[in-house]
């Protein structure tokens, strides 16, 4: 997959996407990311980027030019989703990164100062993507978290053994409590289960604990009533239970 961005300040990303998981995924050719200057495409001698608003108000707007022209000469057949970071997108979500995951390209714009020019929204770009409801200074931090949220579904940038369908929000549902090594850490110790080597009932006390969790933090994930009652009859077994399916600190 390549992915392009397009960015005022492409010093940003030399430290987050060229560590860990994302460093191997570009050394083994699954992706590709370009990172653009905006300035770049700017067509007056200063190459400026950004103008103060018609009407007045703070701060300024990026221009549309540099943008238009930006992407028009990344991406010339316009075949591949234009995705600008703004507070007023749809909300980024898993799911949203899964199908994103699906294309062979990306283009990231990246906002700065007030935001862009209307026209680049309505005239540029086919989607945009906020990721929560607050105001960032810029794209950038945005962009980063959508690269990294949608490389994790590009097969073979997981190992088997972490598959991002195992992960919370994969099956609609938060992952349950994870245990390591040492079993007894400060006099707190893990569930028996966990230990046992039986991986029927590991894989049990997995699922039930998943949907305790879901059930207590996030239950309006919980959207079909067999998933609801599933996650009911797993808390009242947690509740009765003294068979080490329960979490060390709640028997
Ligand atoms: N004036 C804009 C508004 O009220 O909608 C906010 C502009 S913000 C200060 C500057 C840039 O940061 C935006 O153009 C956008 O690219 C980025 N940004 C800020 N918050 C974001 C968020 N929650 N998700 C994605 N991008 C964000």
């Amino acid at each position: 997959m390549r992915i392009d961005i397009l960015t005022l300040f492409p010093g940003m990303f030399l430290g987050p996407l060229q560590e860990s998981i994302l460093k191997r995924a570009q050394q083994r050719g699954l992706l590709t990311l370009w990172i653009h200057q905006i300035r770049d495409y700017a067509l007056d001698r200063h190459q400026s980027t950004d103008d103060v608003p018609y009407g007045g108000g703070q701060g300024m707007l990026m221009k549309p030019e540099p943008l238009f022209r930006a992407v028009r000469t990344i991406l010339p057949e316009l075949n591949a989703p234009v995705i600008l970071l703004t507070p007023q997108g749809r909300t980024f979500s898993h799911t949203v990164a899964q199908e994103l995951a699906g294309h062979d390209r990306l283009v990231l714009l990246c906002g700065h100062y007030e935001g862009v020019d209307e026209r680049v929204r309505q005239h540029l770009v086919t989607d945009e993507l906020s990721i929560g409801d607050y105001v960032l200074t810029g794209g950038e931090l945005a962009a980063m978290v959508v690269v990294d949220a949608v490389a994790r579904f590009i097969p073979g940038v997981l190992g088997a053994e972490q598959g991002a369908y195992e992960d919370s929000f994969a099956g609609g549902l938060l992952e349950g409590p994870q245990y390591t090594r040492p079993p007894d850490f400060e006099g707190w110790g893990v569930p028996d289960v966990v230990r046992s080597g039986n991986h029927a009932a590991v894989a049990q006390w997995r699922r039930a604990t998943a949907l305790r969790r879901t059930m207590e933090r996030r239950p309006e994930l919980l959207l079909s009533t067999t998933l609801q009652e599933e996650a009911r009859a797993s808390v009242t077994q947690f509740q009765q239970s003294s068979d080490g399916l329960s979490e060390p600190d709640e028997t």
